[in-house]
């Protein structure tokens, strides 16, 4: 089937009274980056969807899935648009039926926005359906639960037939709902975290500690590579890499054994809040959730949340761990997340950390050592990659025997 058009329909836009301009260009912008370096389109939006124009040899396959990625559609369909008279209808109709595996059923679905259209809904059902029976003989009627629908919108400008609606991503526009820092371990959660914000339409970068030599290059990759998956949905994602040997040491040195779990996430949290200032951010998103694990009790989310004002935004709180895992498969991260690198916190875990740690104590341990210079040392070492869905990396071999011989 040739098509010269997809049909782009929008999520949730459509109740954004006021704010409806600025999301519609949002979306548009976005959809125009999703599609780059594809060539032979053109994008129109409207107020309530947006045509992209085919030129011949577009890639719709390729195009759509892309699509399928950018948050604020709701769904997508290739679409012909055709004359406005009832021969053209019923031609391109049959068309599609020929298609159809033997057997099969199909619906024939209007739409008539132009009342000036001589002939009515029903009256177009009736005889679009007719003609597809008598022009492929190979199927017949279902209305209730047909194989395929046929859609045809007859609308001011012109009848826009098609019979397949891709589901899109569904969320807002990136970029309609401010900017956030994701603390972005190797782990599952953390990345699930990132789409659920980006979903709501917000901007993200990206924050992950580095110790090496006890995280090696590979760990570092695998962050790049989570990264990259995040990046197929919303354009390039900067990623702050810090490095925290040095105070994840000092940690171990001046704080209680069993404490210092608890002040290696409080100093990667004045680490993030610190960044979260010069990037202009408004949040810090991490992938926290309650319960799971000795640092994500409610006690322990107290201590370390207490260093900072900036809001922590924990999209994944209170979900079961499978809904977390269903969710990381979806999104295309779960297969790169249990790859088995190592992961800072881990390395220093100690064998029986306080679940319920007590704040004043953390806060008392720490008070022994002034650790302001290290975390300001942390966020002046950030080196910041900018990773795009294309990204390769050009790994340096010699860093790379280095730390695997560590190993
Ligand atoms: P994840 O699967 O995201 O690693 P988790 O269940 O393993 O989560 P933790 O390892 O306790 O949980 O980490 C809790 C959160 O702290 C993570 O979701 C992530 O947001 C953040 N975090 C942990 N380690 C790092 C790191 N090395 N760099 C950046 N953020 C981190
Ligand atoms: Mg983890």
């Amino acid at each position: 089937m040739i098509y010269d058009h997809l049909l782009v329909r929008y999520g949730e836009l459509t109740l954004k009274g006021a704010n409806r301009k600025m999301f519609v260009n949002q979306l548009r912008s976005n959809v125009k980056r999703s599609l780059m370096p594809l060539q032979g389109y053109k994008v129109k939006a409207n107020r309530d969807r947006m045509y992209i124009e085919l030129e011949e040899g577009a890639d719709i396959k390729e195009m759509s899935q892309r699509l399928s990625k950018v948050f604020g559609i709701y769904s997508i369909s290739p679409v012909l648009k055709i004359d406005k008279t009832m021969d053209a209808i019923k031609e391109q109709a049959i068309e599609f039926a020929k298609g159809y595996n033997d057997g099969d059923t199909f619906k024939i679905d209007v739409k008539r926005s132009d009342k000036q259209f001589p002939y009515d809904t029903y009256e177009i059902q009736r005889e679009v359906g007719g003609a597809v029976l008598q022009g492929a003989e190979h199927v017949s009627v279902n209305v209730r639960n047909p194989d395929h629908t046929i859609k045809v919108e007859v609308r001011l400008d012109a009848v826009y037939i098609y019979d397949e609606v891709i589901p899109g991503a569904g969320g807002l526009p990136v970029g309609t709902g401010g900017k956030t820092l994701l603390m972005l371990s190797g782990g599952i959660d953390s990345p699930v975290a990132g789409m659920e914000v980006m979903r709501r339409g917000v901007t993200i970068e990206a924050i992950h500690f580095h110790s090496p030599p006890f995280t090696s290059e590979k760990a570092k990759e695998k962050v790049i590579e989570l990264t990259r998956i995040l990046s197929a949905h919303v354009g390039p994602i900067k990623l702050h890499i810090v490095p925290f040997t040095t105070l994840q040491k000092q940690v171990n040195k001046v704080v209680h054994e069993r404490y210092t779990m608890t002040s290696t996430r409080r100093m990667m949290m004045r680490v993030a809040d610190k960044l979260v200032h010069q990037i202009d951010a408004n949040a810090i998103v991490n992938g926290e959730n309650l319960g799971q694990v000795a640092s994500q009790t409610l006690k322990s989310m107290y201590a370390i949340n207490h260093v900072t004002s900036t809001p922590v935004l924990r999209p994944l709180l209170t979900l079961d761990k499978e809904e977390i895992v269903k969710k990381a498969k979806a999104i295309g991260t779960y297969d790169v997340s249990i790859q088995p690198f190592e992961d800072c916190c881990t390395i220093f875990t100690p064998k029986n950390p306080v679940t319920e740690p007590d704040f004043d104590k953390v806060e008392k341990y720490e008070d022994g050592f002034d650790f302001e210079p290290l975390v300001q040392e942390a966020v002046d070492g950030i080196e910041t990659l900018t990773i795009t869905k294309d990204y390769q990396s050009d790994k340096d071999t010699e860093t790379q025997a280095l730390a695997d011989d560590l190993f």
